[in-house]
């Protein structure tokens, strides 16, 4: 049934980082769906790394994609942040913007948007430089291999953060779970994870290019979450939904669980 799931050659070829961009989070004056969503996105985001529970040394984003609204609240509360991702081009996109590269992705009507939730509006250009300085490393990831991050020799991290990445790279519910578990293995008994899935999504577009979604419940990720070795400490889902044109997802999940201090995660 799955045979037609996007492969990973296929995200290596067709996945265009600049269309992604311009399609999903371009953050422009006019109301779009995909502004809405950002904008919950990033105060669900903020909320979570200002209240002062989700912080440490060490935060590894998985599948950042060519993105870093993600990081934006992150980057006050860790120390040390590792961006990941399996495509050239993304790691490649978000390198540009990382060393202000000549064509970089202007974000910085997203950063304004959460430095006027965090308070002042004004600290928009010291808030990149600061995540610019915490972001030490962009390395390959791999979801579906027990070692998601490779060679790369790096200690348990305090924080797991996914965005949007599980459900694009895992074709089932026996992928998605086993996707958990590997990443499991990057971070530290107690440690914290966040995580923000579409729900009920088969496919996402980006410009004339169709990639598959593993379509999900809230039930689905948190029973899948559980069986990983995860709690599940906070669960919310939105009903928005991006434009129909690009997606058919059926809300958003928000879900900030812990990795059990046990060794629930390693076994079956
Ligand atoms: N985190 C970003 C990007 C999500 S798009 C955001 O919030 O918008 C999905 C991302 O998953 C892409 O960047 C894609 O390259 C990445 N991806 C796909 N398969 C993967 C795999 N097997 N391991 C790690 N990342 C993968």
């Amino acid at each position: 049934m799955e045979s037609n799931f996007t492969t990973k050659d296929a995200y290596l070829n067709c996945f265009s980082p600049r269309t992604y961009l311009q399609n999903y989070y371009t953050f422009g004056s006019s109301p779009s769906q995909e502004k809405q969503v950002l904008m919950h996105n990033l105060r669900k985001l903020s909320e979570t790394f200002s209240l002062g529970q989700v912080k440490g040394d060490l935060l590894i984003d998985i599948g950042t994609g060519p993105t870093i609204y993600q990081l934006l609240s992150a980057c006050e509360s860790f120390k040390e942040i590792v961006a990941t991702d399996y495509t050239d081009q993304n790691r490649e996109e978000l390198i540009r913007w990382l060393k202000k590269e000549p064509g970089a992705f202007d974000w910085s009507p997203v950063v304004k948007y959460v430095c006027e939730l965090e308070g002042d509006r004004e600290k928009w250009a010291e808030k990149e430089e600061k995540l610019r300085v915490r972001v030490k490393q962009v390395l390959k990831c791999d979801v579906t291999q027990s070692q998601p991050l490779g060679s790369a020799s790096l200690p348990q991290a305090d924080c797991l953060l996914t965005t949007y990445c599980l459900e694009a790279a895992c074709k089932d519910l026996p992928t998605y779970q086993q996707a958990l578990k590997n990443l499991s293995s990057l971070l530290k008994p107690g440690g914290f994870l966040v995580l923000l899935s579409v729900l009920k999504s088969k496919f996402y577009i980006i410009g004339d290019e169709r990639f598959s979604c593993l379509s999900l419940t809230q039930e689905e990720i948190e029973a899948a979450l559980q069986k990983a070795g995860f709690t599940s400490e906070q669960s919310e889902v939105i009903p928005h939904h991006y434009s129909r044109a690009y997606t058919d997802n059926e809300g958003i999940l928000f879900l900030v669980g812990r990795k059990l201090n046990t060794s629930v995660g390693i076994q079956g």
